[in-house]
């Protein structure tokens, strides 16, 4: 049997190495000139990475951390000790820990109410969620204003949304927020670092599990191959690369972004669309800022900062373990994240630098800094994934994983659990190389 993979992000090319390893013949095509995806390492100084894309990983994450064992790759602590900076109106702030000087009651009953939706929300079918049509109705800035009284509530959620899914609450339905949350392991988990899913990184960055995995596959991965159009006759399934290539194969998985899934041409077309108008990019821009040591820690400060107005919504030490440079990592996020890309790459630069100087008085300037612009990669188009807008589930849900003929679907959009995490693209690359295998069991002879 032979398998055309679209998309070597995690989830193409953990559904190849799982074909190839059945003995099925395998090509992956990509579109970029390199793996990973939403994964992506930046060399911040000689030999010392730090994630562009992709960095945090938790207990809970065990396919990927199965994944990266049998790749050889490790964990390394996210750090965090000492104490955070807070911007959230009223000057800069140092406080122990990371809760926000914000009004505690009304933060609990904030993340109560979103307890309530999380728990309501059936994490295996959300358009089956009973109330399913009421919640994927509105976005969740139109409950917000109706749920939120207290001011510090109605500033922290925003904030707390771009942070966890990098979505402009304007632009998803709280039927997808509810399932995010919930798929990510709750509230509480997707939150924390410790104990949470932002406890650990890869050592020496996300991006080596994919191209650990594509050495494995070596001249079986094609790089440079946007697919175009895939048509489907009685005999088989040809997938057409822009330059003109045509692969011909018994089957196809693609595992990419909804939204770019559905710009593909399908022969024959689609019963069910993969994106709509609602489907939202989510977006983020990670900025980098590169210094000799983690100066903040001579402070008593972890990196972790939190601001109401941008560029930087939050910031976090992701400096190397050995400590062969400091890293200051700075999200933007939601809305703010598509002003800040429209920016040129010095006024980037210097709001970064006015807003960090604020934040952490007595750095001195850093030796680099780095944008990874998420909002203009073409062949992403989703970060850290898709956002579903209303009516999205409702419409998408039932056929995200239905497969179309010979064509199959993967990609962490298509998985209910750790949906947008690099947990679901794993978790889909299994699951697709398994209903290949049994779907097309009469072509498949086990090895
Ligand atoms: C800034 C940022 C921070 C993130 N933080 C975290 C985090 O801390 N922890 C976490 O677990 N997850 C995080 N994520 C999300 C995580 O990166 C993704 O969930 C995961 O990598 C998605 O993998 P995938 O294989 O489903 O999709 P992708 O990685 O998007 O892979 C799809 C591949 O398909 C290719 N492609 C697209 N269109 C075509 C086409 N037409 N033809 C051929 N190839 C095509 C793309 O180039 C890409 O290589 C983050 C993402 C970003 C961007």
């Amino acid at each position: 049997m032979s398998v055309v993979v679209v998309g070597a992000g995690l989830a193409g090319l953990t559904a190849a190495a799982d074909l190839a390893a059945a003995g099925v013949e395998i090509t992956v095509l990509e579109a970029r000139d390199r793996v990973g995806g939403r994964t992506h390492g930046i060399e911040v100084a000689p030999g010392a990475w730090a994630d562009g894309g992709a960095a945090y990983l938790g207990d809970r994450h065990t396919e990927l951390h199965k994944l990266m064992a049998g790749l050889g790759l490790a964990a390394t602590p996210t750090a965090m000790d000492g104490g955070s900076r807070f911007a959230l109106g009223g000057g800069e702030k140092t406080r122990a820990g990371r809760f926000p000087p914000l009004n505690a009651v009304a933060l609990g009953e904030l993340f109560d109410l979103l307890y309530d939706l999380t728990a309501r929300v059936r994490p295996d079918a959300p358009w089956l969620t009973p109330g399913a049509a009421g919640l994927d109705a509105v976005t969740a800035a139109e409950w917000a204003a109706g749920a939120l009284r207290h001011p510090d509530a109605r500033l922290f959620f925003p904030l707390f949304l771009g942070e966890m899914m990098a979505a402009d609450p304007a632009s998803v339905s709280v039927l997808h927020m509810a399932l995010y949350l919930r798929s990510g392991g709750g509230i509480r988990y997707l939150n924390a670092f410790s104990g949470g899913a932002q406890q650990d990184r890869v050592l020496g960055g996300a991006h080596q599990i994919a191209e650990r995995l594509a050495a494995q596959l070596g001249a079986r991965v094609r790089l440079n191959r946007p697919v175009r159009a895939i048509r489907q006759d009685g005999g088989g399934v040809s997938v057409h690369t822009g330059d003109g290539e045509e692969h011909r194969a018994d089957a196809v998985v693609v595992a990419v972004p909804p939204l770019l899934a559905q710009s593909i041409d399908y022969r024959p077309g689609l019963p069910a669309p993969r994106a709509t108008t609602a489907t939202g990019r989510g977006c983020a821009v990670k900025v980098q800022l590169v210094y000799r040591e983690p100066y903040w820690h001579a402070h008593g400060l972890s990196g972790w900062s939190v601001s109401a107005t941008g560029p930087l919504l939050s910031t976090v030490d992701d400096s190397p373990p050995d400590a062969g440079a400091g890293v200051l990592t700075g999200f933007v996020t939601g809305a703010e994240a598509y002003r800040f890309a429209a920016l040129d790459p010095a006024a980037r630069e210097a709001e970064t630098l006015r807003q960090v100087g604020e934040l952490f008085p007595g750095l001195p300037p850093p030796d680099a800094v780095h944008v990874s612009d998420w909002v203009n990669e073409p062949y992403s188009r989703g970060c850290y994934a898709a956002v579903f807008g209303p009516g999205d589930w409702l419409r998408l849900g039932p056929g995200l994983r239905t497969p179309h003929g010979r064509v199959h679907w993967a990609g962490t959009e298509t998985s209910t659990e750790f949906f947008g995490l690099m947990e679901g693209a794993i978790r889909s690359g299994h699951r697709v190389a398994a209903e290949v295998l049994s779907s097309h069991a009469t072509l498949w002879r086990e090895p």
